[in-house]
C-alpha cells in the first residue's frame, strides 16, 4: 500500500499520489495518461483525476506492480477490481495486476471456445483469479520469454493449464507442459501461431492470433510520444543483430494490433502496421 508520507514531490496536490517506491514501469501512464506522467526515474500525478477519470486512475492503482499509487478519497476500489480483465477488443483482454516479478509487464487473456489463453502472467491475485474462473478459466498459458513468467506456475496449477515456452527460455519454467524446439513457426491451435523472435532473449517468441493480434512480449513496444513502433537496444539481453532480423521477418505476417509486454497497446490498419515494421527495421539496421 502506498505511503502518503513518501509521496514524491512532483505530485499535484489531492487524493491521488505516487510514492517513492515507484519503479517507473510505465503501467500507470499507459492506463491513465491524463493523470500520470513521468519525471526522472518515477511517475507522478500530474493532474488529479476528474470525476469521470477516477475509475481509470483506480485501474492504474490496481495494476501498479509495487503498490506505489495511493488514493486518500473514499472511492470504491472493490468495484473497480471487477473491471479486470479489461476488454481490448473482443475476445482479447488486458489482465491488469501487473507483477513486480516481470518489472510490471503486461499480460493478456483471450476467450476462446476451445479453451481460454493467458499470454504472459499477471499477479496471481484472488479478484482476478475469480474473474478468470467466471470467464471459463485458463487452458493455455503462452510465455513469450523468461522475464515475463511471473506467477505462470500458479495459474497453471490452479486452472490445470498447459504452459507453452521455448526450450531456450525453459530455465524460467522448468516444468512447462509444452516446449517449443527449433525455429518454428508453430501452429499451437487453429488461429494461434507462435513465431520465433530471438533477440531480446535467445528463445523469445511472439504469439499471432487470428492474423490480427500480435502479442509481442519484449520484442516490440510503442513509442507513445513519437507514435511509432520501437525496440530497445539497451534492454536487449541476447543479440541486437538477431533482434533486428526477427523484427524484419514480422513484415511477412498480417496483424493490426500490437500488444506489448511493456508500453502501450496499439491498433493500426494492417498496411500501416507493415510500414511501421519496415521503418523500424530500417532504423534498427542503421543504429
Ligand atoms: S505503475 Fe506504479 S511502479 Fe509503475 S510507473 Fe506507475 S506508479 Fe510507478
Amino acid at each position: 500500500m502506498a505511503n502518503p508520507k513518501k509521496r514524491v514531490p512532483e505530485n499535484a496536490p489531492g487524493d491521488f499520489f505516487v510514492d517513492s517506491t515507484c519503479i517507473n514501469c510505465d503501467t500507470c501512464r499507459q492506463i491513465a495518461p491524463q493523470v500520470f506522467c513521468e519525471a526522472e526515474s518515477t511517475s507522478f500525478v500530474k493532474a488529479q483525476p476528474s470525476a469521470a477519470d477516477r475509475r481509470v486512475a483506480l485501474r492504474a492503482l490496481l495494476s501498479c506492480p509495487t503498490g506505489s499509487i495511493g488514493d486518500l478519497g473514499d472511492d470504491d476500489v472493490k468495484a473497480v477490481m471487477l473491471d479486470f480483465p479489461l476488454a481490448v477488443e473482443e475476445p482479447v483482454y488486458y489482465c491488469g495486476y501487473n507483477s513486480p516479478k516481470s518489472y510490471g509487464g503486461n499480460s493478456y487473456f483471450v476467450r476462446h471456445p476451445d479453451g481460454n489463453w493467458l499470454i504472459d502472467s499477471p499477479k496471481f491475485i484472488a479478484p482476478l483469479v475469480k474473474r478468470l474462473e467466471e470467464l471459463g478459466g485458463v487452458a493455455h498459458v503462452f510465455l513469450t520469454h523468461r522475464d515475463d513468467v511471473a506467477d505462470a506456475d500458479r495459474f497453471a496449477d490452479h486452472f490445470h493449464a498447459r504452459r507453452i515456452i521455448h526450450r531456450k527460455e525453459l530455465t524460467s519454467q522448468p516444468n512447462a507442459e509444452v516446449v517449443l524446439d527449433g525455429d518454428g513457426p508453430w501452429e499451437l491451435a487453429p488461429g494461434f501461431l507462435a513465431i520465433s523472435t530471438p533477440g531480446h532473449t535467445q528463445g523469445h517468441c511472439v504469439l499471432l492470433f487470428r492474423d490480427r493480434f500480435l502479442f509481442a512480449g519484449d520484442h516490440l513496444d510503442w513509442d507513445r510520444d513519437e507514435r511509432h513502433l520501437a525496440a530497445m537496444e539497451r534492454y536487449c539481453w541476447h543479440s541486437w543483430p538477431e533482434q533486428v532480423e526477427s523484427v524484419s521477418r514480422l513484415a511477412d505476417y498480417r496483424f493490426e494490433w500490437v500488444l506489448p509486454g511493456h508500453s502501450q497497446t496499439v491498433h493500426l490498419p494492417e498496411a500501416e502496421m507493415r510500414d511501421q515494421i519496415r521503418r523500424l527495421t530500417k532504423k534498427m539496421r542503421a543504429s
